[in-house]
């Protein structure tokens, strides 16, 4: 069962791909490691070259606290002459459950297979599983949603227990924050008005959700069902979905169905997914899966013999070390094939290694069509024990990266301040940095993008506070959480307006658009659910706010000239129009399947009123517009007609379109 991986390991034309550690000598290729089950027989293959010998140990369940807990068998591998451990197990042993003893020259260890597919609870055995029986109904006609660009995304990132933790998220009490509350429909907060959730998701318009890490974490324990949280950054098996959020986690193939339904359910509402991943560390260091396989191997370590700990988690594992960069690549088309992931993002990106990322795009490509799988990550400089000279996968090698993006950290803190001081103020404060919100317009493709599709722009996410609170601790010193300000609605309402008027992946915070807020929590990483959680009650709040959202993505639909496609528009059909700075405005010339048009947006952070000749966008002067989002509105339906002077009230975004191409694309 050898597959083309080889190749695609060693052929780079550097020597980037070739061996860097010692252990490289003996890398394997197949693409057959972990366990392989037929109804005949279940084949073991594991990687482990300096072990003396190797055994598979069986058992009847996950954990020795189950009921029916004993060791069915103990079987030695055979080392084979491509340098892999191998077993042919007889018979029919589906969900059993297993673990590898190695002995070393110095040491016995016990280890889960770190290409487990299945795994019990809390991952600490691994399980024989029939894939095909884990498949929900419907399962093989299930479709990827894949876009024409990844500019055509637009993406919410929710974790799955914030989703639907609160009572008010209408979901049933026992799938709330589980997998399952994805697959529930009709879902309304309070008495039968709003819908939450996945219906919710549908008229808010969103293309996919991004999803906090769901491979299985080691930060929450499993065997209590309680309202323990974690966003999970804590890798324990990666090829496995978390147990906590299935309805049972002792049996290993739940999970995995579970996960497949939620994934179908988003499928069923037109919703790509978008899996956030963590490869750069592990839950644990030493003693982690990796580390008990092959000791040394998987990780950087520094000079004195230290782990490198670029990442703050005490590990920095080693994509540049051939056997790591293929359980990458492995484990990314598994999740894409397997589970029909439409598109990864990758924590810490700038802790691999750029050939590493390119390889996947590759392979991701071979398989699923060119960029059809999104793939960004966090392209941050880090510093990290990696042989010096390694092109590294942050925002200076982006454009060496083609189809991979970064998330756009300039754009982010130019809207509302920087996410390392509170009360540090942006543009939709007091239009500081109005040239830095220039060059995410146009998804800095004037600084670190090659492309438009390679930035994904945004206020606010996961990390640091809820855009929100970041509104609220640089204007009112901190007080006032869940209380409703209109003007801090208005600079929600311009942050959206710039992120979602501008080229690049837009992406927000599941929750951004009803003004959630963490009471102030910068980092919720371990709070309680109670602070992380969306509180749906606030959909009844902020109507406006979600409306608002709603429209701005239904004209980025609508109009491709704004996501920077350059099947559409050029550069050159781009102009800032500075007569009225800090207000920062523009007028775009586009051509979109024979229809000829003009769009001009103005962003005004000011706490008055702006007059702007629409003679500066070097357009004739009889030219009638359509304003089509306003301080109050954004959507498809015709605000008011404008000509030669335009109004942009304070603090607000303006945006408008040329009479006959509004006529044309609305066809009214
Ligand atoms: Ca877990």
């Amino acid at each position: 069962m050898i597959n083309t991986t080889s190749t695609r390991l060693w052929d780079s034309n550097s020597n980037i791909g070739s061996p860097i550690h010692r252990l490289d000598e003996f890398a394997y290729f197949g693409n057959d490691l972990g366990s392989v089950y037929t109804k005949e027989k279940t084949t073991f293959t594991f990687w482990s070259p300096e072990a003396l010998s190797v055994k598979v140990k069986l058992f009847a369940t996950g954990s020795d606290n189950e009921q029916g807990a004993k060791v069915i068998d103990e079987l030695p591998m055979n080392k084979t002459a491509d340098n892999v451990w191998r077993l042919e197990y007889l018979g029919d042993h589906k969900n059993e459950y297993y673990t590898y003893i190695i002995n070393f020259k110095d040491r016995t260890v016990e280890t889960v297979d770190i290409y487990a597919k299945a795994v019990g609870v809390n991952g600490n055995r691994g399980m024989i599983v029939d894939l095909k029986s884990t498949n929900p109904e419907g399962w093989d006609k299930d479709k990827n949603i894949f876009l024409n660009s990844p500019t055509d995304a637009i993406v919410w990132e929710v974790h799955v227990k914030d989703f639907s933790h609160s009572p008010s998220s209408g979901i049933t009490e026992k799938n709330r924050g589980k997998y399952l509350a994805f697959c529930e429909h009709s879902t309304l907060y309070g008495e039968g008005i709003v819908p939450t959730c996945v219906d919710y998701l549908k008229n808010l318009g969103v293309t996919h959700v991004q999803i906090n890490p769901f491979y299985d974490f080691g930060s929450v324990n499993e065997a209590v069902n309680d309202d323990s949280f974690n966003w999970g950054y804590d890798p324990k098996n990666y090829n496995v979905p978390e147990g906590s959020y299935s309805s049972n986690p002792f049996d290993g193939n739940v999970r995995i169905n579970e996960c497949k339904q939620m994934i179908k359910a988003l499928h069923d509402a037109g919703i790509g997914v978008i899996m956030d991943v963590v490869y750069n560390h592990t839950y644990q260091a030493q003693g982690s899966f990796f580390d008990l396989s092959v000791p040394g191997y998987y990780y950087r370590y520094n000079k004195d013999g230290s782990w490198s700990n670029g990442s703050g988690c005490s590990n920095d594992t080693a994509s540049e070390h051939l056997m790591f960069r293929k359980f990458m690549i492995d484990s990314i088309l598994y999740w894409a094939e397997e589970y029909h992931i439409d598109g990864f993002r990758f924590d810490l990106m700038g802790l691999h290694d750029a050939h590493t990322m390119r390889l996947i795009r590759k392979a991701l490509d071979e398989k699923f069509g060119k960029d059809n799988v999104i793939l960004y990550g966090e392209g941050w400089y880090m510093g990290t024990a990696c042989a010096f000279g390694t092109e590294m996968a942050n925002q200076g090698a982006i454009r060496s990266m083609k189809g991979v993006g970064a998330f756009n950290d300039n754009m982010r803190d130019a809207i509302k301040g920087s996410v390392f001081g509170a009360c540090d103020k942006g543009f939709v404060q007091c239009g500081a940095s109005a040239e830095r919100i220039k060059s995410g317009i146009l998804a800095e493709t004037g600084s670190w993008a090659g492309e438009a599709s390679q930035c994904v722009n945004y206020a606010s996410c996961h990390d640091n506070y809820a855009l929100y609170d970041k509104l609220i601790l640089s204007e009112r010193g901190g007080t006032g959480y869940c209380e409703r300000f209109d003007y801090l609605v208005s600079m929600i309402k311009l942050s959206a307006a710039v992120v979602l008027t501008s080229r690049g992946i837009p992406f927000f915070l599941a929750g951004e658009e009803i003004a959630r807020t963490k009471f102030g929590d910068e980092n919720s990483y371990c709070s309680s659910a109670n602070i992380n959680q969306i509180d749906w009650e606030n959909t009844a709040h902020y109507a406006d706010l979600i409306l608002y959202y709603q429209g701005l993505i239904r004209l980025r639909k609508k109009l491709a000239a704004l996501r920077g496609s350059n099947k559409v528009c050029d550069s050159s059909s781009f102009r800032f129009i500075d007569s009225a700075m800090p207000c920062v405005s523009y007028a775009i010339d586009f051509y979109d399947e024979d229809i000829k048009g003009h769009i001009f947006v103005a962003l005004n952070p000011c706490d008055y009123d702006v007059r702007i000749n629409l003679a500066d966008t070097g357009l004739s002067k009889d030219t009638k517009w359509i304003a089509v989002v306003n301080k109050h509105s954004a959507g498809t339906a015709p605000l008011m007609a404008i000509s030669e002077l335009a109004l942009v009230e304070s603090k607000s975004a303006l945006m408008l379109l040329d009479e006959a191409a509004y006529k044309a694309i609305f066809k009214r």
